[in-house]
């Protein structure tokens, strides 16, 4: 059979443990077979990032930002144990932080839903994607504990000179605590875009959420920028048939698990940490979550949401068999083709793609899994494959 034609080269990010010998895996079974594609390849493999002084993480992000789309594997991010580990010269910063920061992106975590296996949240029938603000908020925040009674106060002295201006944050009659946040327009701006880009890629409505009724220059801004940048793209927002939602926070929560689902949820670093794990439990599977990075500009970088699965790399190295999910790195490959496709043109590559997915969700509805999904499953099948013997599997069934 004649190889389908990538007409753009993609950018492939090659990663850590488990994930690396998966990784290897769909390449060689699934990919290669069917596509003939220029891969631009990156190995961010920890050995590899050391011995460059992690340079090849951001020719990487370098790369999709040329390119438009690239794939990612699971990579480690050191700390200390893992320093001592793998000999490393230092702790390098975690790759995917050094991406998103490069493409001033944005990470989105989108469920994969199987017929036969149910979200806890009953009503939940199409994804949920979640995208969090990773900028600010609570996690650059300035703390102070008093211990005695005194004023805070909040102080702006503008570098140009001119008045101060001052805010009394309390005034202490005894023990307590106090804070201090701040965001940036320009990042919020960017969050905003890179969100409005997922929703037309996807073509989804986009829901925003704050407590601007209490929060009316914090929050509110974020709801201003919002506002502003949604109505600024509201004849792509028509075409694409999908619609921009300013909801309360606690109103978006709640409206969230009775809704069907098949919307963007964009939130605030805060909130967006909570219900991103909130949503992402209901659905299920760590193995069947993928995540992709947008950039304010439309780049984007497809890749599984969980790490590198260390314990069964472990139990490989010793030669032991594993059942190691594969299916959120093999929908990383079939999210960066299929956007490959689109931007190109090429509907034979969008269609490998959605073939590609469709072996994988026909596997699992026949009851061809891994171990990790065995409980999930209704009704739950009598066994189990192997790591390689579920890729084996899809390749039978895409062949
Ligand atoms: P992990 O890779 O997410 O795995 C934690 C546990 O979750 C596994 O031990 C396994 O549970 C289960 N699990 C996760 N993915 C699975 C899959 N595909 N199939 C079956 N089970 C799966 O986290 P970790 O092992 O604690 O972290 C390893 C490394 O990953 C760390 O060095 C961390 O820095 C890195 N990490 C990278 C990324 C990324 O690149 N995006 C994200 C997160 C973490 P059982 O052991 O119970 O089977
Ligand atoms: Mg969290």
């Amino acid at each position: 059979m004649a190889k389908t034609r990538v007409k753009t080269p993609l950018v492939e990010l090659d990663g850590d443990e488990m994930t690396r010998i998966i990784w290897a895996w769909i390449k060689e079974k699934l990919i290669l077979p069917h596509l003939d594609v220029e891969l631009k390849y990156f190995d961010l493999g920890i050995q590899t990032r050391d011995a460059t002084e992690d340079r090849v993480t951001v020719e990487a992000a370098h790369a999709i930002r040329e390119y438009g789309v690239g794939v990612k594997c699971a990579t480690i991010t050191p700390d200390a144990e893992r320093v001592a580990e793998y000999g490393l010269k230092k702790a390098w910063p975690s790759p995917n932080g050094q991406i998103r920061s490069i493409l001033d992106g944005t990470v989105f975590r989108k469920p994969i839903l199987v017929s036969n296996i149910r979200p806890a949240v009953r009503s939940w029938k199409k994804p949920i994607v979640v995208g969090r603000h990773a900028y600010g908020d609570l996690y650059r925040g300035v703390e102070l504990a008093v211990d005695r009674p005194g004023r805070v106060e909040m102080v702006y002295r503008p570098e140009a000179g001119g008045e101060e201006r001052r805010l009394v944050v309390h005034e202490f009659k005894g023990p307590g605590i106090v804070m201090g946040i701040h965001n940036l327009d320009g990042s919020i701006r960017s969050f905003a875009r890179s969100c409005i880009a997922l929703a037309l890629s996807e073509k989804i409505d986009l829901w925003f959420s704050t407590k601007d009724t209490i929060s009316k220059v914090y929050q509110g801004r974020f709801k201003e920028i919002f506002a502003a940048e949604t109505a600024a793209r509201r004849e792509e927002f028509a075409r694409a048939g999908i619609g921009y939602r300013y909801l309360l926070i606690d109103d978006a929560a709640a409206q969230a698990l009775k809704h069907e689902g098949g919307f963007l949820w964009a939130l605030s670093n805060y909130d967006g940490d909570v219900f991103s794990d909130v949503v992402a439990a209901g659905f299920g599977s760590l193995g069947m979550m993928t995540s992709v990075l947008v950039s304010p500009e439309g780049k984007f970088e497809f890749e599984a949401a969980h790490g590198t699965v260390r314990r069964h790399y472990y139990e490989h190295r010793k030669g032991n068999p594993t059942s190691t999910n594969s299916v959120a790195s093999i929908f990383a490959w079939s999210g960066a083709l299929r956007k490959r496709g689109e931007l190109d043109g090429t509907p034979e590559v969008v269609a490998f793609a959605d073939r590609l997915e469709r072996a994988v969700l026909g596997c699992i509805e026949e009851g061809i899994v891994t171990r990790d999904l065995v409980p999930l499953m209704e009704p739950q099948p009598a066994g189990w494959q192997t790591t390689e013997g579920f890729i084996e599997a899809v390749a039978a069934r895409l062949a």
